[in-house]
Order: structure tokens, then C-alpha cells, then sequence
């Protein structure tokens, strides 16, 4: 298993070898924003691509939907989030850092750990509450108010400057994630407009459309893939959290009467596990689910649980799975005046259906690919991404990059390889620095062409998790390739 406990390094080298840049750079650049570069768009894509072909294609109970990103102000105020969907932010007086309250506790939480009196005597936070923040170092759900108090009760100093002791804090504020966007072709009130904080409410309200243009019967699911946007605060972690990122969302309608609730719930729990695990190939001991508290959770969930990931900076958040009951499309029914009853074809029943919510960040994703497949061995840098993901699948090689026949033959079996992977050639150096360049990149299989490759028409097969080589006919190389890929595991 991967235990890679420095960020840094997948930073740098994302920079280095065109997978992450920093937003807006040569501007000074703008903070919680980034750039895909030409190695970083390949592997997002392969990810997306994956995630659609098992979720929308692989099944026949999920159809499509790519909703507009910008949307009416009602969608939101029906949806609870231009009154509920806030920060609780808290600045420095000192050095002007701002911060979300919940993490400043959280970080100081972990860091104090055991010292931290949990029997301290508070107005507001029971005991219980106290013990249970500090033995889970979470203190979601808490009010401005109890953050307030725990603050001034221990004294958090500021992260960032050594003047503020604890006592130099604003109170705690809350901010809306939501962003506005006026629309210069319609007047007064009606011009606000917002960037959709999450994909989820496209469904919701294309419900009726939905059902009505396909022949979808419960249970069945609407699933989308596409940008939200919140204005965050956020702690920095690369890619992990970003004003702007990408969701993939599934809205799983059923009849409660009909299905059990349960069951629905287990099974996604375990279509999401082997998607993870099998599909891009991340080491299980690194992931673990963890199950909402009645705190955290929403007033409306029956059930949330979060499969999380060891990321550098800890277990964080992947993918949440809720049980969301009928409170979305009910919402929308009160919001828009609107009936979002279907009938169930099969029993003739008009009900508003449940919903189970499958919710995942794209670049979260992709982080975590990156973080699992950091590996430093024997003098080498190598990503061992799955070849399902890999940037490229096969890098051609021809042993000298000044022998016109090598060259070329390189050149015909790119062009083969290419109608069926993702591949590249690459004659810079000698083929130990080529080796050394593709396996930083992550491509799983190198095929250099020789001089013997002329009269056998044999190439050298690199493997780059075990660097062992094999001669392979170009006429098997694609089957070759394939039964590799196939068979692949960390
Ligand atoms: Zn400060």
C-alpha cells in the first residue's frame, strides 16, 4: 500500500510533467483555481469517460443529463441553498487570515489531541458534544455561537501569525457558497442568476421531462457529470477542493413501498467500492466508509455515509452516498407550483419517488489516482496509475533516433497502436531516460523497435511496474497489450 504522507511531491511533479497548473499564473496567479495541462486533461478524461461507461452504459437503469450551469434563482431558494448552503468563516484581526471556523477548530483539535481538557466547563457546548469533537476531531454541525465559545474557552491561536493568541479572532460569520451571476438581458430582480453549486438540482428539475421523454420506469437513475461552483474558503490541498470542479452525481429514483430502502443503499455502496478498487485500481486499505452523525447529517437524509480516501493530508471525502427521501422533488413541487408525481407504469400508482444520491468529485478522483500511484523506487519516479487511466497506454521507441529505417518503423507501429490506445513516441536521449520520462507519466507498457526488429519483425515490450521485458511479434501486439491491461493489479 501506498503511504505517501507529502503532497509536495505530487504537486511538483504535476507541474513538471503537465498534469496540474496553477490558475491564472503569469497573472500572479488566483487562488483555488488550476489548469489541466496536456497530461492532466488525458488522465480527467479517462476517469469521466470510465465513470460513464459504468454508471450511464454499463446499466440499464441510468440515463443521461447535462444541465445548464447557469440557473434561475428559484431552483436555489427552493433547494434551501441561497438560506442554508453557507461557510462559517472567521478572519485574523492581526494578519487578516481568513479561515473556516470548522477547520481552524479541526486542525487544532488534532494537534492539541489528548492535551485538550474535555471536562473544561462551557455555556453552550455540553460535555458530551466536547468529548465527542475531540475523540472524532470533527465539529460539523456546530453553530456559530459554539465555535465562538470553543475558541475564546481554548484559546486557538492563529495558523498563520504569532500575534494572534486566541483572542484577536472576529466572530464567527456565515458566508454563501453560492455564485451570482447578473444577466444583462433581463431586468430588475429577475437578472440574478446563479453558477449551480452542485449538479444535482439539474435533475430534480428535468425530472418531469425525464420521465416523460423516455421510457424509464422505477427504479431508475438520472445521472450527470459536469461543473458546480462554490465560493470556498480552502485549505490548499491542490486539486481537493477548488472553487470550481467537477461532479459526477447520480439521482436514483424508486417507490419506498416497493423497494427496501436498505438494500438500494447497500448496493451502491458496493457499485461504488469495486468502481474504486476495480475499476481505477486504488489500493483497498487506503479507503474506508464513514457513516454520518445525526449532527452532520441533513434533517431530511435517513442514511449518509462518505467512502473516504487516505489523501496526504488525511482521510478525506470522495464520494458521499445519502438517502435523501422524497425532500428534493417535494421542494421543487412547493418552489415551481409545479406536479412532479410520476406514474408507475407498472403498478399505475402516481407517487413522488424517493431518491438515493451517489455523489462524487472528479478531481478528487484524480488526486486520489495520483496519490495512489506516487512511487519512489530504485532511482526512479513512477506512477502506477491503472492502464485503464494511464495518460498514455504505450509509448513506441525506436532504438536510435538518427537511423531513418528504425524511425520509421517506429512511425507504422504507432499508427497501428493508435486506432486501439492512446500512444506516443518518444526518440529523445537513450531509451534508459525514455524509460525513466514514460514511467513518471505513468505509461504502463514501452515498445522499442531495434535493428532486430527488421528482420524478426519482433519489438521489446517494457512493463513498467516490473520493468521485465519481452519480445512480442507486432502482429500480437495489440492482443499482447490488451491481456496486460486485463490481468493488470497493483
Ligand atoms: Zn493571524
Amino acid at each position: 500500500m501506498n503511504n505517501l504522507t507529502d503532497l509536495s511531491k505530487i504537486t511538483a511533479l504535476a507541474k513538471r510533467r503537465g498534469f496540474i497548473y496553477p490558475g491564472s499564473e503569469i497573472y500572479g496567479g488566483l487562488a483555488n483555481t488550476y489548469d489541466y495541462g496536456p497530461m492532466g486533461v488525458e488522465l480527467l478524461r479517462n476517469i469521466r469517460n470510465l465513470w460513464w461507461e459504468e454508471f450511464v452504459h454499463g446499466r440499464d437503469d441510468i440515463v443521461g443529463l447535462e444541465a445548464s450551469l447557469i440557473s434561475h434563482q428559484e431552483i436555489w431558494k427552493a433547494s434551501g441553498h441561497t438560506s442554508g448552503f453557507a461557510d462559517a468563516l472567521v478572519d485574523c484581526r492581526n494578519c487578516k487570515l481568513r479561515m473556516r471556523a470548522d477547520h481552524l477548530l479541526e486542525d487544532y483539535i488534532e494537534k492539541k489531541g489528548k492535551e485538550l481538557d474535555v471536562t473544561k466547563k462551557m455555556e453552550v457546548i455540553s460535555p458530551d458534544e466536547l468529548k465527542l469533537a475531540i475523540e472524532s476531531l470533527k465539529v460539523e454541525g456546530w453553530s456559530e455561537v459554539k465555535m465562538d465559545e470553543f475558541i475564546s474557552a481554548f484559546y486557538v491561536p492563529c495558523p498563520n501569525c504569532s500575534e494572534n493568541k486566541g483572542d484577536k479572532w472576529t466572530k464567527v460569520r456565515k458566508f454563501n457558497l453560492l455564485f451570482p451571476v447578473n444577466l444583462g438581458i433581463v431586468e430588475g430582480d429577475q437578472s440574478l442568476a446563479y453558477l449551480r453549486g452542485e449538479t444535482a438540482q439539474g435533475m430534480f428539475i428535468n425530472f418531469m421531462n425525464v420521465t416523460a421523454s423516455t421510457r424509464v420506469k422505477l427504479p431508475f437513475g438520472i445521472a450527470q457529470l459536469g461543473k458546480s461552483f462554490r465560493n470556498e474558503i480552502t485549505p490548499g490541498n491542490s486539486v481537493f477542493r477548488t472553487l470550481e470542479f467537477e461532479q459526477g452525481e447520480i439521482e436514483y429514483f424508486f417507490d419506498p413501498e416497493v423497494n427496501n430502502w436498505e438494500e438500494l443503499f447497500e448496493g451502491w455502496k458496493s457499485s461504488m467500492w469495486d468502481f474504486i478498487t476495480k475499476g481505477l485500481g486504488i489500493y483497498a486499505e487506503n479507503l474506508r466508509w464513514r457513516i454520518h452523525s445525526d449532527e452532520e447529517r441533513s434533517f431530511y437524509s435517513k442514511r449518509t455515509e462518505d467512502l473516504e480516501y487516505k489523501f496526504p493530508f488525511g482521510f478525506k471525502e470522495l464520494w458521499g452516498l445519502a438517502y435523501r427521501t422524497d425532500y428534493d422533488l417535494s421542494q421543487h413541487e412547493k418552489g415551481s407550483g409545479k406536479e412532479l408525481r410520476m406514474v408507475d407504469s407498472q403498478t399505475g400508482k402516481k407517487l413522488l419517488p424517493h431518491v438515493i444520491e451517489p455523489a462524487v468529485g472528479v478531481n478528487r478522483l484524480f488526486l486520489m489516482a495520483l496519490s495512489d500511484a506516487y512511487c519512489e523506487e530504485e532511482g526512479r519516479v513512477v506512477l502506477k496509475l491503472s492502464p485503464k487511466i494511464a495518460p498514455f497506454t504505450v509509448a513506441v521507441f525506436p532504438l536510435l533516433a538518427n537511423k531513418e529505417e528504425l524511425v520509421s518503423k517506429a512511425g507504422e507501429i504507432h499508427k497501428t497502436l493508435k486506432r486501439v490506445f492512446h500512444a506516443t513516441v518518444d526518440a529523445r536521449g537513450n531509451i534508459g531516460k525514455r524509460y525513466l520520462s514514460q514511467d513518471e507519466i505513468g505509461t504502463p507498457y514501452c515498445v522499442t523497435v531495434d535493428f532486430d526488429t527488421l528482420t524478426d519483425n519482433m519489438v521489446t515490450v517494457r512493463d513498467r511496474d516490473t520493468k521485465d521485458q519481452e519480445r512480442v511479434l507486432i502482429s500480437n501486439l495489440i492482443p499482447f497489450i490488451q491481456g496486460k491491461m486485463e490481468s493488470w493489479g497493483k
